[in-house]
C-alpha cells in the first residue's frame, strides 16, 4: 500500500514509517518539522515538508500522493504544555486534523488510522481502561483529540470514512536509531535519564498525594516499537473503530524512577515537587480488544526493557538527533 504518515518525522510516526517500509509498503512522510526531525526520517521514505494548519498544503500533498491510506500523527502532545497553551493545540491539533480529513475526502481517502490517547478518558472510574469507558478529558490536549475522534465518527457516517482510534498509553522506548528527543522534553523516563546522563542533579516527582498505592501517578508505558505495530495492523480493511494500546501493568512514577535506577546503575535522585495541573492519577489500559481484533502481541511489555532500550538511545544520542 501507499501510505501518507503525517507527523512521520516525530517519536511514534518516525518507529512507524520504518516499520511500515520494512514490511513492504510505499511510505511519504509529511511533517512540518517544527517539532521532528528531518534526521528520523528514512532514507526510504520520500518526504514532504507542510504544515497541517495551512490548508493548501496538505491539499496538495494529498492529491499528489494519493495514498490508500493515512496514518495520522501530526499533532502537539504534551499534557502540561496545553494546560498553558490551549489555543495552540486546538489550532493544530483540531484545525489542522479537519484539514487533513477535507484534503483525503477531496482525493477520495477514506481510510485513516489516528493517533489518539487515553487522555481522551480523562480521570477514569476504573482501571483497567476499555473503549467504551465515558471520555471527558482533563486538558486540552485530550479535549483536541477527542474532537477529532468526533470529527472523523461523523466523516465515517457521513462520508463512508474508515477511521481506526488508537488510543496510546504512555509511548516509551526506542527502536536502533530512532528515539525520543522533544524540545522541551517533559516525558517522565528522558527526564529521568537525564540525570544518569550527567544532564541534571535529580528528578522531579510531580506529586506525591494521588490516590494510588505510594501517591504517586500510575501510568501504563508501552514501547513505540508495539505503538507502532498495532497501525500496521490497523490498516487492514474493514477495520474501524476504537482501541486502547498498553500493557495492562500500572508502574507510579517512584516505581518507574526504581527501575530507571537498576537499569542505569545511577542512584537517581529524586526529589517531591507539587502535582502538575491536568494529570489524572491512573492510566491503564484493558487492550483485549487490540488483541483480539487486530491480532496485537506487545514483543516488549517488561519495563525494565522499555527503560533500556530508552537509556541506550539516549547514551548515544545525549544531545538527541543533533548529537
Ligand atoms: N512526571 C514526573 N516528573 C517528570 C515528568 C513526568 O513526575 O519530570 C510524571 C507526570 O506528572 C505523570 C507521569 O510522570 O504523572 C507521566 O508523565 P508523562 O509526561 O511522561 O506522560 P503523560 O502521562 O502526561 O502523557
Amino acid at each position: 500500500m501507499k501510505i501518507l504518515v503525517t507527523g512521520g518525522a516525530g517519536y511514534i510516526g518516525s518507529v512507524t514509517g520504518r516499520m511500515l517500509l520494512d514490511e513492504g509498503h510505499e511510505v511519504v512522510i509529511f511533517d512540518s518539522l517544527e517539532r521532528g526531525h528531518r534526521e528520523a526520517v528514512d532514507p526510504r521514505a520520500a518526504l514532504i515538508v507542510g504544515d497541517l494548519r495551512n490548508r493548501q498544503d496538505i491539499r496538495a500533498a494529498m492529491l499528489k500522493t494519493k495514498p490508500d491510506a493515512v496514518v495520522h500523527f501530526a499533532a502537539f502532545a504534551l499534557v502540561g504544555e496545553s494546560m498553558e497553551m490551549p489555543e495552540i493545540y486546538f489550532t493544530n491539533n483540531v484545525t489542522g486534523g479537519i484539514h487533513l480529513a477535507d484534503a483525503m475526502l477531496e482525493a477520495g481517502v477514506r481510510k485513516i488510522i489516528f493517533s489518539s490517547t487515553c487522555a481522551t478518558y480523562g480521570q477514569p472510574d476504573v482501571v483497567p481502561m476499555t473503549e467504551d469507558l465515558p471520555q471527558r478529558p482533563t486538558n486540552p490536549y485530550g479535549e483536541s483529540k477527542l474532537m477529532f475522534e468526533k470529527v472523523l465518527l461523523w466523516y465515517q457516517q457521513l462520508h463512508s470514512f474508515e477511521p481506526v482510534f488508537l488510543r496510546y498509553f504512555n509511548a516509551c522506548g526506542a527502536l536502533g536509531e530512532l528515539g525520543e528527543d522533544h524540545d522541551p522534553e517533559t516525558h517522565l523516563i528522558p527526564n529521568i535519564l537525564l540525570v544518569p546522563l550527567g544532564k541534571k542533579e535529580h528528578v522531579m516527582m510531580f506529586g506525591d498525594d494521588y490516590d494510588t498505592p505510594d501517591g504517586t501517578c500510575v501510568r501504563d508505558y508501552i514501547h513505540i516499537a508495539d505503538l507502532a505495530q498495532a497501525h500496521i495492523l490497523a490498516l487492514k480493511k474493514g477495520v474501524s473503530g476504537a482501541f486502547n494500546l498498553g500493557n495492562g501493568d500500572g508502574y507510579s512514577v517512584k516505581q518507574v524512577i526504581e527501575a530507571a535506577r537498576e537499569v542505569t546503575g545511577h542512584k537517581i535522585p529524586a526529589k517531591m515537587a507539587p502535582r502538575r495541573p491536568g494529570d489524572p492519577a491512573r492510566l491503564v489500559a484493558a487492550a483485549d480488544k487490540a488483541k483480539t481484533i487486530l491480532g496485537w502481541k506487545p514483543q516488549y511489555p517488561d519495563l525494565r526493557t522499555i527503560i533500556e532500550h530508552a537509556w541506550q538511545w539516549h547514551k548515544s544520542h545525549p544531545g538527541g538527533y543533533r548529537s
